[in-house]
């Protein structure tokens, strides 16, 4: 027997109710815009959670910090209603200081999951090898850690109702093992994308969708479609003491 067949890979288009997690406002749509759009067509409901405000995001010198956290929630809903829309939960965690907030953060994690009962989380792959953004790893790692924690009624202290763990689905993983067809709803990505003024004027932004394009169709070959989104998708037993979560 096959140790894969033991424990398989949960099909993410089968998610009911996916809550994205994102360091700063616009990765959501970075990593998965284009699966969110799918998902919420299919019916599925999907909950944001952005981490930090975001107010580290600009090189404008004349905007303050509360005009930038202002304007990035505006575009992060706007981005979400061309998705297909939904709730979002705004953390005032500060942006690139995430890693000192670990422990609060844990506690948010666990709580947000609890309150929801999500079936599928989606979070940025801490373990992306080269990954320099400490939010990126520190939320990673607290969203995967959420997830095997779950059904552990005093984990961090806590004293609350359990609820099943939830599956994770890595984006931008350097390992992916699933590839979604998003050959339909990519132009809403993109469209997502340009809702976030602030962070994705030229020269950047039109590179950015260039890069993301040639990366949903290189994503796309590897299943015979025009265009895909990669993701790592783990159970909770794939998260703890199991050397193979590594290959599969
Ligand atoms: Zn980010």
């Amino acid at each position: 027997m096959d140790l894969s067949s033991l424990l398989p890979i949960p099909d993410l288009l089968q998610a009911k109710r996916l809550m994205a997690f994102a360091p700063h406002p616009d990765d959501n749509e970075v990593g998965a815009g284009a699966t969110v759009a799918r998902l919420r067509r299919q019916g599925c409901e999907v909950i944001y959670v952005i981490a930090t405000k975001g107010d580290a995001g600009s090189d404008d010198p004349q905007l303050t910090a509360d005009e930038l956290v202002r304007l990035r929630q505006q575009e992060q809903q706007r981005a979400l209603q061309i998705l297909g829309d939904g709730p979002i939960v705004f953390w005032d965690y500060p942006d690139t200081l995430l890693k000192d907030h670990e422990k609060a953060l844990q506690q948010d994690v666990l709580k947000v999951i609890r309150e929801y009962q999500p079936d599928f989380v989606m979070a940025p792959d801490p373990w992306l090898p080269y990954e320099a953004h400490p939010d990126h790893r520190t939320l990673g790692h607290a969203v995967a850690t959420g997830v095997i924690m779950a059904p552990f009624a005093r984990a961090f202290g806590q004293s609350a109702t359990p609820v099943p763990s939830p599956a994770i689905a890595f984006y931008g993983s350097a390992w992916p093992n699933t590839f979604i067809d998003v050959t339909e709803t990519f132009d809403l990505k993109l469209a997502a994308l340009a809702a976030h003024k602030s962070q994705f004027g030229p020269p950047l932004g039109p590179q950015l969708m260039m890069y993301l394009t040639l990366y949903a169709e290189e994503n796309g070959q590897k299943i015979g479609v025009k265009r895909a989104e990669p993701f790592k998708v783990l159970t909770p037993h794939h998260l703890h003491f199991n050397a193979y979560t590594w290959h599969c």
